[in-house]
């Protein structure tokens, strides 16, 4: 006789509590009540009217404060940019709350952040998006040239904000776009006349009207490739737009103005601390470096983000709700095996990143290289209760990885 099995789980009869027979098919216990919260689900879904499906609700009364201490539990330090963050969100809160158009009309307060690369930028829009249950959505600056050239119009953002909330145009209308790498479309040359700066200035001048609030007729699907869609219409007054980019080398914009200032104050003038310029940053600095200011005028909020020290490094291991060392730790309890690291291991696997130039995004990569033998092994081996990573068998496997052969001499 055929063995008797659940034919969706391959479980045998004796693995189950109870095996349903059907004409020529079984089914046990445990996947008729996850087939049954599937069909929950789906009937749920389907049930709900379009409009309750995404159902992006806007907190009803959040202060700046509260703002911050949620991205305080996922974010370290940059405590500036919250601050800065906190504020013009709940301003665009008041703004979208405004029943009464009477004279004063609130702006919108799109925000700029400057700060080197992997310190943050994007997961603080990631994890205020969140935050605020909002659509969200990332974009490369860098795709985008001017309407008629080769690469993607600026509105594609638009079809993606869209595509993040299955096509609910009043939730997109509402949502957060974070633009990365803007720094990239800042103008080629002082002298656009030479040729034509299809995506750098002729970008900036793209991105004006949909930053600051306008009907935009958006290609659902996205790109040039089907050009019978139907376009849909968004209105992106109330979207807010975050940017955010490296801008490399305007420490030296900076420390010019600095120094032009302080000539004939120096008695009183502040001390400047020359490790982080890009805390001085201000509109100015950003047009010389090439963004024009009809774009800045509707990026009205900038501020900056540190870089990361070692320190900051540890906690970001360490910390956050979701920090790496407590991912790898679940993961290790998952096999029963309690992970242990010697306090000096975080220093140095802090420093490791440093050194090769990789941010906070190199501390996943890192403790791959450390913890990949041993999450290879301990699943087959018996009796393991404990695993500790102390210095030297982080270094061992660092130096065996390919990451060794990074290091920048
Ligand atoms: P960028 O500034 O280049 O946009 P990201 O926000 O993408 O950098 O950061 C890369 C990764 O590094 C994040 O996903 C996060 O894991 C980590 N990270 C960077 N900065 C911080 C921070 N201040 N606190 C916690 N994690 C951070």
């Amino acid at each position: 006789m055929k063995k008797q099995t659940c034919s969706f789980c391959g479980s045998s009869k004796e693995e189950t509590n109870l095996l349903i027979a059907g004409i020529d098919a079984q089914i046990c216990d445990n996947c008729t009540q996850q087939a049954y919260t599937i069909v929950q689900d789906e009937l749920d879904v389907k049930a709900k009217p379009k409009s309750e499906k995404n159902k992006f609700a806007l907190p009803s009364h959040i202060t700046p404060q509260a703002i911050k201490e949620y991205l305080d539990q996922y974010i370290i330090g940059q405590s500036e940019a919250k601050k800065y963050m906190s504020v013009a969100v709940h301003n665009h809160f008041k703004r979208l709350k405004q029943v009464d158009i009477d004279e004063v009309e609130i702006e919108k307060s799109n925000i700029l952040f400057v700060g080197e690369t992997g310190t943050g930028k994007t997961l603080l829009a990631k994890t205020i998006a969140k935050f605020l249950n909002v659509p969200f959505t990332i974009v490369d600056a860098t795709v985008f040239t001017e309407a008629g050239y080769v690469g993607e119009d600026v509105e594609s953002m638009l079809s993606r904000l869209l595509q993040s909330c299955d096509f609910d145009v009043e939730a997109a209308e509402k949502g957060i776009v974070y633009i990365d790498e803007i720094d990239k479309v800042a103008r080629k040359s002082d002298n656009p006349s030479i040729t034509r700066d299809v995506s750098g200035e002729g970008v900036q001048q793209a991105l004006l009207k949909m930053l600051e609030g306008a009907d935009v007729l958006v290609p659902p699907q996205g790109g040039r490739k089907h050009p019978e869609q139907q376009m849909v219409k968004i209105n992106t007054k109330n979207i807010l737009f975050i940017c955010g980019g490296a801008f490399a080398g305007i420490d030296k914009i900076i420390a010019r103005r600095l120094n032009t200032q302080v000539i004939g104050y120096r008695a009183d003038a502040e001390e400047v601390d020359n490790e982080n310029l890009l805390q001085y940053i201000n509109h100015t600095d950003l047009k010389g470096f090439g963004l024009i200011p009809e774009l800045l005028g509707r990026l009205p909020v900038l501020t900056f983000l540190n870089p990361l020290t070692q320190s900051t490094l540890v906690s970001i291991l360490t910390e956050p709700k979701n920090a790496l060392i407590k991912q790898y730790t679940k993961l290790f309890a998952l096999e029963d095996v309690e992970l242990k690291f010697n306090q000096n291991v975080f220093e140095y696997i802090a420093d490791t990143s440093i050194d090769l130039k990789l941010g906070a995004r190199g501390l996943r990569t890192i403790l791959e290289a450390i913890l990949t033998d041993a999450m290879f092994e301990i699943p087959s081996q018996e009796n393991i209760k404990e695993f500790v990573v102390d210095l030297a068998y982080a270094k061992g496997q660092i130096s065996k990885s390919k990451l060794s052969k990074l290091k920048v001499a």
